[in-house]
């Protein structure tokens, strides 16, 4: 599609680094919005950034599709190791400790290394092939934004040509909402009078992407390497299998430097790497990519252009996202990350909203769950940080930073969100039904058996980033001939005129087009008739009204009983997923007015005759 702006826009996303091409992604799934995402380089990003992946991310990418592809081309991190100056010669370092780098199998995906550029291209190929078929437009930079206080199109956007015939021409757009995505040095955040908070002062990495020829025998294996006088160095393998990442301890920066960190050369990293490696040395045959990446550690109050004392008073226009509201060191490999947690987080709340499924009121809750994560980042990460840079005298053990990077190594893979009760998240009373699924953590997949195929399927994979909510049933058992609480639930969930699926999902939609709702029943898939199973659970969808048999599983003994693994209650419960894989709510298989109350709380009544309800 060639770049065709329009002037009225629903959503315009600024800025292609992992926040906006996430954000593009996942508002491509509403086609019925006007979503366009400008940014000012004139094309894809082609080398450097971050490159650090976690494993919330790949099961982010598994529900945009692409973990699988991407997983094949990273460089997955299974150790970290730790060297020191050798206590006989601090001249010289030596290897202090190995560590597994997922000891407690947190996740099924990897911890892994692939390059930012990647990471875009594959949310901008999603966002071109999905049903909103969204390119970017490149080229174009934001200059400014003001708010209306009326009207349908509130936002007008003034945009500038960077690049190409008609650059400096300048074109104004009208946008619902817009998103700045636009890094740290945020026009977006600026327009909205938002601000950076915290340290004045940065920190200066050297980072540079290398082929070298080495004796030092841990080449490919990520180390952090504390040397006794000459600073330290983060080593990353790259993908490729000859590549790999060194950050290179270049100090904090002075107040009054005025940029001079950033006139450190390519020799003086390299000179200085070869110091702190010694006694080892390092033959640089050729640099990729280098940078000095400066950052401090700062976070934005607000992330939405509502003033504190508006809150609830009137619902955001503009957002920030990724870098736009929080910058820290690259040490705990964060950036890219939080950044599409970002994204992830206010992309579906966006397209629920404009699609008129919920209130405006459900985008204040961005604000409100994402500067916390930021918050907690910042405080997480200056900590590593500091850690990092203690000279070896000032530990307090041998084992003082191996065993902080073990205690805290949730965190950086990316699970320590926990979203606290809101309209969104459940308080915890039936939390005892499924303590495996904590509420407001990420939904932490297990392995089960379709039923239909006997196929082994790790039941979160099966999360896709279509802006649906997932409830899983978590079947009860009763004995022959007693009733089941599993097939009432079914029921009601399917019929009754109170209940969410009758009231949430649009008039001749699919049943399952707002809510998937599987079951997991505790028996073998081969105990369990799917003739008998609750018609809720076999939906008719599409066009041609086919029966969808993927939504009926049971435990899969050989690979581990999902019961048993996820703590599940034996007289079974619902557990309710947000649609960016959040747990928001644990209930038992009797409430009906629980469920209904808690979609109602963020949802609109879809169906005419319900109109008054909700
Ligand atoms: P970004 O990736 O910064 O994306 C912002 C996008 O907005 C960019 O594409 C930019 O061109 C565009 N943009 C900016 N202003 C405008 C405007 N006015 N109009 C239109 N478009 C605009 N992290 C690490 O972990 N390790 C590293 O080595 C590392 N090196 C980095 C080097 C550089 C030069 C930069 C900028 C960042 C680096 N980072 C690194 C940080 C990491 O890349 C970010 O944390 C991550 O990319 C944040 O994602 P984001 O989407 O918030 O912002």
């Amino acid at each position: 599609r060639p770049s065709d702006l329009p002037d009225e826009i629903d959503v315009l996303i600024v800025g292609a680094g992992p926040a906006g091409v996430l954000l593009a992604a996942q508002l491509a799934m509403y086609p019925s919005l006007t979503v366009r995402l400008v940014e000012r380089r004139g094309g894809r990003l082609a080398i450097g950034q971050a490159d650090g992946i976690q494993a919330r991310s790949n099961e982010t990418f598994q529900a945009f599709g692409f973990a699988e592809r991407i997983i094949a081309e990273a460089f997955q991190l299974t150790a970290c190791n730790f060297w020191g100056p050798d206590p006989a010669d601090p001249s010289r370092i030596i290897r202090n400790k190995r560590l597994e780098d997922d000891p407690t199998g947190i996740s099924e995906f990897p911890h892994m290394i692939v390059n930012q550029a990647r990471v875009l291209d594959y949310f901008t190929e999603f966002a071109a092939n999905a049903p909103g078929r969204l390119v970017p437009d490149y080229g174009w930079s934001f200059v400014g934004l003001t708010v209306a206080e009326e009207g349908e199109f509130p936002v007008a956007v003034t945009l500038r040509r960077s690049v190409g015939e008609s650059e400096g021409e300048e074109r104004t757009v009208h946008a619902k909402y817009v998103v700045g995505c636009d890094g740290a040095r945020s026009a977006v955040r600026d327009a909205i009078g938002g601000k950076l908070q915290g340290e004045q002062s940065f920190h200066a990495w050297g980072v540079m992407d290398a082929l070298t020829v080495t004796d030092f025998p841990d080449i490919r294996t990520k180390c952090a390497i504390q040397s006794g006088s000459e600073g330290s160095i983060l080593l990353i393998p790259r993908e490729g299998g000859f590549l790999y990442r060194m950050y290179i301890d270049l100090g904090e920066v002075a107040e009054n430097d005025h940029g001079e960190v950033r006139k450190t050369t390519l020799d003086q990293m390299i000179a200085k790497a070869n110091r702190i490696l010694s006694p080892y040395t390092l033959d640089v045959r050729n640099v990729a990519w280098h940078s000095v990446y400066e950052v401090g550690h700062r976070v934005t109050e607000k992330f939405d252009d509502v003033p504190a004392e508006l809150t609830g008073i009137r619902s955001p226009r503009v957002f920030i996202a990724g870098d736009a509201c929080h910058t820290h060191s690259a040490k705990a490999g964060q950036g890219m990350n939080v950044s599409m947690q970002d994204g992830f987080n206010l992309g579906w709340k966006l397209g629920q909203v404009l699609e008129g499924r919920s209130r405006a009121s459900l985008l204040d809750t961005y604000s409100a769950e994402r500067q916390v994560i930021a918050q907690n980042l910042i405080d997480f990460d200056r900590e590593w940080s500091s850690m990092l840079a203690k000279k070896p005298e000032e530990f307090a053990s041998p084992e003082e930073l191996t065993d902080f990077y073990t205690a805290t190594f949730e965190f950086p893979a990316g699970f320590m969100t926990q979203y606290t009760p809101s309209i969104l998240t459940g308080e915890p009373t039936f939390q005892a039904l499924a303590t495996g699924f904590p509420i407001g953590k990420r939904f932490k997949s297990a392995r089960t058996i379709r039923v239909a195929d006997a196929n082994p399927v790790h039941l979160g994979h099966h999360h896709r980033a279509d802006g649906r909510w997932r409830m899983y049933v978590l079947a009860d058992a009763p004995a022959a001939g007693e009733p089941s609480e599993t097939a009432a639930l079914a029921e009601w969930l399917r019929t009754a005129d109170d209940s969410p699926v009758t009231l949430f999902t649009p008039e001749g939609a699919d049943l399952d087009a707002v809510f998937d709702v599987k079951v997991v029943y505790q028996q073998r898939y081969e105990d369990v008739e799917l003739g008998q199973v609750p018609a809720l659970f076999l939906p008719r969808v599409g066009p041609f009204g086919l029966i969808d048999y993927e939504k009926v599983y049971a435990v899969d003994p050989q690979r581990g009983d999902f019961f048993e693994e996820r703590g599940i209650d034996r007289s079974g419960c619902v557990v309710i997923v947000r649609p960016d894989q959040y747990v928001a709510h644990i209930l038992p298989l009797t409430a009906r007015d629980e469920i209904t109350d808690f979609f109602g709380a963020n949802m609109t009544v879809q169906r005419s005759e319900h109109a008054g309800l909700g």
